[in-house]
C-alpha cells in the first residue's frame, strides 16, 4: 500500500508517439530510460485520450482533468458563442481555456512549477514559478492563427544547386573582390537573397510576416585547394576572415550569434549551418541554416530569458526539421543531428533549471513524434498493408531511423529523470497516437450533395446559401442559425429539420470508390455529451469517422488501422505506483491530473472531471479482460515484418 508520498511531479508530454511501438522498442532495450520506467512502474495499454484526437484539445485535458467541453479548448481554434464560424479565437491562448491547470493547484499548496513548452498556456497563469514557451508547438514558434506557424526570428533555410522545394537557388559564378582570399587553384561566388520567412511552407505569406528584413544578401565562396572544391565559407561581407563560417562537406558551423535588422530594430539571433553536400565540382551543393532563434523570446518571469540562452540559445522552431526531410534538404544523419540538437535544448534548460530551483511540478511537452510522422516518415509509406508502402528494404531503413528518432528523445528524458531524483512521481504521457492515412472523405461534398451546403466556384463554402457549415476546428457541423450568425440563414423553426437532415446525409453517405460508409456515428451536440462534447464551442452535430478515413490523427482514440494506432502512450512511475505492470483498464486523458493530486496529496484541480487511476496504484487489482484483439494482430505483425532483420539491429 502506498507508504511514501512522492514529493515531486515531472509530467513529460510525448505528442503523438505510436504507443505500441514505443513499449516495444522500449522491451527491446533500445529505449533504455523509457525501458527502466517501464520495469520501475506502470504502463496502459489501453490510455483513450479525449476525442477528437488533437493535440490542444488534448494537452490541456491532460493538465485540468477536465473535458473538452469543459474546458473549451476545442481545436487549434476555437469558436466564441456570438461570434461568427468564419472568425476563430487561436487556442493557444491560455485566458481562452475554462479550466483551472494543475499548475494553480501546486502554487495555491505553496509549491513553484517549471513549465516549458506545454501547449496553448500562454500567457502564464501562475506566479510563483518558471514558464518557457506554451505560444506553439516548439520554441520560438508563435500560433496566432492564420497561418501555420510562425517562427520567431526565422524559419530554416536550404541554400542549394538543386531543385529542391522551398528552397533557394545557388548559381556560382568566378570570385572576385574578396579580401582576404586565400592561396587556392579556383574560387567560385554566389550573390544570394536570402528569404527570411516565419513558415516556409507558407510561401509568400511567411515572407510578408516576417519580422526579419536583413542583412541581404548573403554571400557564399567555394574553394579548390588544388582537389577540386572541398570548402564553402559563407559570408555577409566578400571577406574571407569575416565569414559567419567555412565549412567541409559533413561539418556543422559552431553556434553563431548575430545581430538581425528586424522591424523592430536589431535583435539577437541564434544559429547553425550545415554543409550537407559539395561535390568536387561544386555542381551539387546544399547549405542547410537552422532556423534564426530569438535571444530575447518572452519567459516568466522576463529575465529568465537571460539565464536560458546562455544555457543554451538553440531554442529551435523545429517544424523545418521534419519538414527538411521529406523535402530532401538533408539526409538522415543531419535530421537526426538536428533532432538530437532539439531535444538537447530541452534536457540543458530543463536540468539547469531542476537543479538551480526549488520547484514541486515540472511539465515538459516535446513535440517532435507528431511532426515525425506528418513530415519526416509518414505512417503509409511504413504500412505494407497501405497503397503507398516503399516496400521491405526501404521500410525497413526508415524503421531504423523512427528508432534512432526515438532513441534521441530517449536520451533527453534519460538525462530530466537523472535531475528529478527517485522519490518524484514520473508521469510520461501523449496526446494521440498517429495512423497511416488510406481514405478522405470531404465533409463540405457530402453536406453540398445532401442540398445542406453551396459551394463556390473556387471550391470555398458559400455561407450566405448554406445551411450546414462543418466546423473547421472539430469534427461537427454547425447549423447556420440566423439568431447565432451574422452570416446565419436557418431560422430556429427549421434547427430540429437540418439537424436531421444534416445526421441522415452523413449516415447514409456512401463512399463511391470504396462502398463503405465513412461516417461511424452523427450525434446531436446534446448526445455528443457522452464524449465530452457539450457546450457553446461545439457544433450542432458530432461525427467521427472509421478508422481507415480522414488525417493521421484526429479520429477516435481507439482507432487502430495499419501499423497505426491512435491509443495514447502512458507511463507512471513513483512511490505508491505498481512496478513493472502493463495496466490493462481504460484510463482516460482527464484521469492523469486527479491520479497526481491523489498520488502527491493536492487537492484535484477545480474542473477535473476525471478519476483516480486506482489500478495503477499498489493494492488494487487490474481487469482481467485480454487484450483487444486488433493490438494483438499488430504486435504480431510487427514482429513478423522487422523483428530479426538484420537493418533492425541498430547500434546502441
Ligand atoms: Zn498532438
Amino acid at each position: 500500500m502506498v507508504c511514501l508520498k512522492p514529493k515531486r511531479i515531472v509530467i513529460i508530454g510525448l505528442d503523438a508517439p505510436i504507443a505500441y511501438r514505443v513499449y516495444e522498442y522500449s522491451r527491446k532495450g533500445f529505449l533504455p530510460n523509457l525501458s527502466k520506467l517501464m520495469k520501475e512502474g506502470v504502463h496502459a495499454v489501453n490510455f483513450l485520450t479525449s476525442y477528437p484526437t488533437v493535440t490542444p484539445q488534448n494537452w490541456t485535458s491532460i493538465i485540468t482533468g477536465a473535458n473538452i467541453g469543459t474546458h473549451g479548448v476545442t481545436g487549434f481554434g476555437i469558436h466564441l458563442p456570438g461570434e461568427d464560424l468564419t472568425n476563430l479565437r487561436s487556442a493557444f491562448d491560455s485566458s481562452l481555456c475554462r479550466a483551472e491547470f494543475l499548475w494553480n493547484v501546486v502554487e495555491e499548496a505553496g509549491g513553484s512549477s517549471i513549465v516549458v513548452n506545454w501547449p496553448c498556456s500562454w500567457p502564464p497563469t501562475f506566479k510563483q514559478g518558471w514558464q518557457i514557451g506554451g505560444y506553439g508547438l516548439s520554441m520560438n514558434e508563435w500560433r496566432r492563427g492564420g497561418i501555420l506557424y510562425e517562427a520567431d526570428l526565422c524559419d530554416g533555410q536550404l541554400f542549394t544547386t538543386l531543385d529542391l522545394p522551398y528552397s533557394t537557388k545557388i548559381v556560382f559564378r568566378k570570385a572576385s573582390g574578396w579580401e582576404n582570399l586565400p592561396s587556392c587553384t579556383d574560387a567560385l561566388e554566389a550573390e544570394v537573397e536570402p528569404v527570411y520567412s516565419v513558415c516556409v511552407r507558407a510561401g509568400k505569406r511567411g515572407v510578408e510576416l516576417a519580422k526579419v528584413k536583413g542583412p541581404s544578401p548573403w554571400y557564399f565562396l567555394v574553394l579548390d585547394y588544388g582537389e577540386g572544391f572541398t570548402e564553402l565559407a559563407v559570408s555577409w561581407k566578400k571577406d574571407y576572415e569575416k565569414a559567419l563560417c567555412r565549412l567541409r562537406e559533413g561539418e556543422w558551423s559552431p553556434v553563431i550569434i548575430k545581430e538581425f535588422e528586424t522591424v523592430d530594430g536589431k535583435v539577437k539571433g541564434a544559429f547553425r549551418c550545415k554543409l550537407v553536400e559539395l561535390s568536387r565540382d561544386a555542381s551539387r551543393v546544399r547549405l542547410f541554416v537552422t532556423p534564426i532563434c530569438n535571444l530575447s523570446f518572452p519567459t516568466y518571469p522576463e529575465d529568465l530569458v537571460e539565464e536560458i540562452v546562455k544555457v543554451n540559445p538553440l531554442a529551435f522552431p523545429s517544424h523545418i526539421v521534419y519538414d527538411g526531410l521529406g523535402w530532401g534538404w538533408f539526409d538522415e544523419k543531419t535530421f537526426l543531428e538536428l533532432v538530437e540538437m532539439e531535444h538537447k535544448w530541452f534536457s540543458d534548460v530543463l536540468t539547469y533549471l531542476m537543479k538551480t530551483r526549488d520547484w514541486k511540478l515540472v511539465a515538459v511537452h516535446m513535440h517532435a513524434p507528431d511532426w515525425f510522422y506528418h513530415y519526416a516518415v509518414q505512417p503509409e509509406i511504413i504500412d505494407p498493408s497501405n497503397p503507398k508502402y516503399v516496400g521491405d528494404k526501404k521500410a525497413r531503413k526508415l524503421v531504423n531511423l523512427e528508432i534512432e528518432f526515438y532513441k534521441a528523445i530517449d536520451k533527453a528524458i534519460g538525462r530530466i529523470l537523472e535531475a528529478a531524483g527517485p522519490e518524484a512521481l514520473i508521469v510520461v504521457v501523449s496526446d494521440h497516437g498517429v495512423k497511416p492515412r488510406i481514405y478522405e472523405v470531404n465533409v463540405a461534398q457530402v453536406l453540398a450533395e445532401a442540398g445542406l451546403l453551396v459551394l463556390k466556384d473556387d471550391g470555398s463554402i458559400d455561407y450566405s446559401k448554406s445551411k450546414a457549415i462543418p466546423g473547421w476546428e472539430g469534427p461537427w457541423i454547425y447549423v447556420n442559425l440566423k439568431e447565432k450568425f451574422s452570416h446565419g440563414i436557418v431560422s430556429l423553426e427549421e434547427y430540429e429539420e437540418v439537424r436531421e437532415a444534416i445526421i441522415n446525409a452523413l449516415l447514409g453517405y456512401i463512399d463511391p470508390k470504396t462502398g463503405l460508409r465513412p461516417f461511424l456515428f452523427a450525434l446531436r451536440k446534446e448526445d455528443a455529451r457522452i464524449l465530452g462534447l457539450y457546450g457553446p464551442r461545439i457544433g450542432d452535430v458530432v461525427y467521427a469517422l472509421r478508422p481507415e478515413y480522414g488525417s493521421h490523427h484526429g479520429q477516435l482514440p481507439t482507432t487502430e488501422v495499419g501499423i497505426g494506432s491512435l491509443k495514447g502512450l502512458l507511463i507512471m512511475k513513483g512511490p505508491g505506483v505498481k512496478k513493472g505492470y502493463t495496466l490493462k483498464r481504460t484510463v482516460h486523458a482527464v484521469d492523469i491530473a486527479p491520479t497526481i493530486c491523489y498520488l502527491v496529496g493536492l487537492r484535484a484541480p477545480k474542473n477535473a472531471e476525471g478519476a483516480v487511476i486506482y489500478q495503477a496504484l499498489e493494492g488494487f487489482p487490474d481487469e482481467e479482460v485480454e487484450e483487444e484483439k486488433v493490438f494483438k494482430i499488430q504486435r504480431k505483425f510487427f514482429k513478423k515484418e522487422y523483428e530479426d532483420t538484420e537493418s533492425f539491429k541498430v547500434k546502441s
